[in-house]
């Protein structure tokens, strides 16, 4: 029945418009004509009477030319030639009248002139105020309705108000827990809300209240989405999903009127879920000491007032999700609102090979592919990136015209979603190539040489888009949760082992160390004023990281002149470690050397021939000596 109303509706609806069409088709050509219509009149006018100067009717009136004159309502004269043309039809000229009447008059008086004055013609003075005025008016009126419309089409200003929540409800979003991979902790908190809304009645008839809301916390590309998305799936309901920043408009009061109507359309099809993503855009702060934002508060307010409006036991659920949940007002987390926060972390090294196995279902695969270590060497990345990686092997091995994607390609996949894609255009001089060589051997070298630090997997001096010259990539052998002291310190090491490089072979520096500078900085930071790794300071706990999962900022937390000698000390550390990387490089000098000349002439080489080579160059180096 439902549908059927809905489809008379329909028809209904399709009837006015047209009815409207035809309407707008008989006024665009009552326009026309009316337009053509006077501008032919302007033009029959011009083509039969010719324009003179008042000179030259005073002599045609003197040499007796004239046979007729009529003075116009508009003070011109209509002139009317004496026994001329040839056509039989006598020429006619027009003029502006100079002087009054009585100055006329006189000119033609005693000659045999017809002079007669225009009476004002009732059908020339409508048409000339419907020219002036109506026409005028009906264009403005016309083209301020065809902008109305058009705005009322595109949602803006007349629709500003409308909410978009219709355009992106999905009936079934078709994606379950089983599509999200890792995430297993999210997932169990997830479960109970899909129960609640299977079942609400079960919840209801105890006396359980269920949350309104909950919050998804965690960085870009984890799959915060995704998982709301499966909530909706597995409990087959309706999703609604919402960017926060598309309720904030231009105008005042357009985000608040957009929250009531998201929620009205919501209710309507409860059970359902709304998921707000990016929420931190209408919910930051409304206690900031720069004034406020007028609009986004009262988003902010209206949200705050529905939340509270509805009655969860119908099984309406928010799901939200930021990566800054630290800016949020605290009256959205306070309970009865986003009272549940459900971290969604980076995945870790099981979640990842979940996540490769999940978007690698529809991927043909070959046998070589090994999960776990593309796993391993991908430390950091989040579901999206994986997701990426796969396709992007799978693009690879297609531009290989192979029929299966190779571990080979994911690993390929891996560097050019971490690290961008081979640059083959950048010509780098031999000089750059050299130093680029000897900077990354330099890395690779140290690395080995400290017992502490990771396993050289491949070593490149092919440039790639993100803007590295080359790099060496390291793979743990398992992943870690902890890191040593050793560890740390081998790390810094390592990483200035570039620049020293430089400086022991070419005895000059170059801008290339920049990124594994602040690297190391950060590290030798982090060691003194939060893990408390230094002599000077102890177990002194000198910042404080602001969201710990989230990598937020670290704040220092003691005085200016601690401060400094936090300066001081960090700079004690680097140079240390400088040196250190300067002796065990000049130590090796030969395997450097050699290692470097080879990378010259191959561009890139593997972890295993790298070890290689150096074995030789030390299992050698005793004899030399
Ligand atoms: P977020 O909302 O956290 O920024 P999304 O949910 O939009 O991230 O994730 C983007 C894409 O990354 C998803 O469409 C999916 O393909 C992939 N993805 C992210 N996390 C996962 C995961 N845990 N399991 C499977 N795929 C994931």
């Amino acid at each position: 029945m439902e549908q059927q109303s809905g489809n008379q509706n329909g028809t209904q609806g399709e009837n006015k418009q047209k009815n409207r069409n035809v309407w707008w088709l008989i006024l665009a050509c009552l326009l026309i004509l009316l337009i053509v219509f006077v501008i032919l009149q302007g033009v029959s006018r011009q083509q039969t009477s010719e324009e003179i100067s008042y000179d030259a009717f005073v002599e045609m009136v003197q040499e007796d030319r004239v046979e007729k004159i009529v003075v116009t309502t508009s003070d011109t004269l209509e002139i009317t030639a004496a026994g001329e043309g040839g056509s039989g039809e006598k020429a006619r000229y027009t003029t502006n009248m100079v002087g009054d009447e009585n100055a006329l008059l006189e000119l033609v008086d005693g000659r045999e002139i017809e002079i007669s004055k225009e009476q004002p013609d009732m059908a020339e003075s409508i048409l000339s105020a419907v020219v002036g005025i109506v026409v005028p008016l009906l264009m403005v009126v016309v083209g301020f309705m065809m902008i109305m419309r058009y705005m009322n089409k595109s949602g803006g200003l007349m629709g500003v108000g409308k909410s978009k929540a219709r355009s992106y409800v999905q009936q079934e979003t078709g994606i379950t827990f089983q599509d999200v991979a890792g995430q297993d902790e999210a997932k169990e908190s997830l479960q109970e809300v899909v129960d609640f809304l299977h079942n609400p009645e079960m919840y209801t008839k105890i006396g359980a209240k269920l949350p309104k809301g909950a919050l998804l916390v965690g960085p870009p590309g984890t799959g915060k989405t995704l998982l709301a998305k499966a909530v909706a799936g597995e409990a087959h309901v309706p999703f609604f999903s919402l960017s926060g920043s598309e309720f904030v408009e231009m105008f005042v009061g357009v985000g608040a009127s957009r929250v009531r109507d998201l929620f009205e359309e919501a209710k309507k099809s409860a059970p359902c879920i709304i998921f707000i993503d990016e929420i931190d855009a209408i919910g930051k702060t409304r206690d900031t000491h720069y004034g406020g934002n007028d609009e986004r508060e009262q988003t902010l307010n209206q949200l705050l007032a529905e939340m509270d409006g509805f009655d969860s036991s119908k099984g309406l659920l928010i799901l939200a999700a930021t990566n800054r949940p630290e800016v949020l007002d605290p009256a959205l987390l306070r309970p009865g609102r986003f009272d549940r926060r459900i971290i969604v972390d980076r995945p870790d090294l099981k979640g990842r090979v979940n996540i490769l196995k999940v978007h690698a279902k529809k991927v043909l695969l070959d046998e070589t592919v090994d999960f776990d270590a593309v796993a391993l060497a991908t430390s950091g990345a989040v579901g999206s990136d994986l997701a990426n990686m796969i396709n992007e092997a799978a693009i690879l091995a297609v531009k290989q015209g192979r029929q299966a994607v190779s571990q080979t390609d994911l690993f390929e996949a891996v560097e050019i979603v971490l690290m961008g894609k081979e640059k083959k255009d950048r010509i780098l001089s031999q000089e750059e190539r050299r130093i680029v060589s000897y900077h990354e051997v330099g890395h690779a070298l140290v690395s080995a040489l400290q017992k502490d630090a990771e396993p050289v997997q491949k070593i490149t001096i092919v440039p790639r888009t993100m803007g590295a010259l080359g790099y060496v990539m390291q793979v743990p052998e398992e992943e870690k949760y902890l890191n040593t002291r050793k560890e740390l310190e081998a790390m810094v090491v390592g990483l200035l082992a570039g620049r020293a490089a430089e400086e022991l072979v070419f005895g000059n520096v170059t801008t290339g160390a920049a990124n594994d500078i602040e690297r190391a900085t950060k590290i030798v930071r982090a060691m003194i004023t939060q893990y408390g790794m230094s002599e000077k300071f102890g177990l002194m706990g000198l910042a404080e990281q602001e969201d710990q999962y989230l990598e937020g900022r670290i704040r220092l937390n003691c005085g200016d002149a601690t401060a400094t000698e936090i300066d001081h000390e960090v700079m004690g550390q680097l140079k240390a470690a400088y040196e250190e990387a300067k002796r065990l490089l000049s130590e090796n000098r030969k395997a450097l050397d050699v290692i470097a000349e080879f990378l010259i002439r191959r561009e890139t080489i593997t972890g295993k021939e790298f070890m290689e080579l150096f074995r030789q160059v030390q299992a050698e180096a005793p004899a030399e000596g």
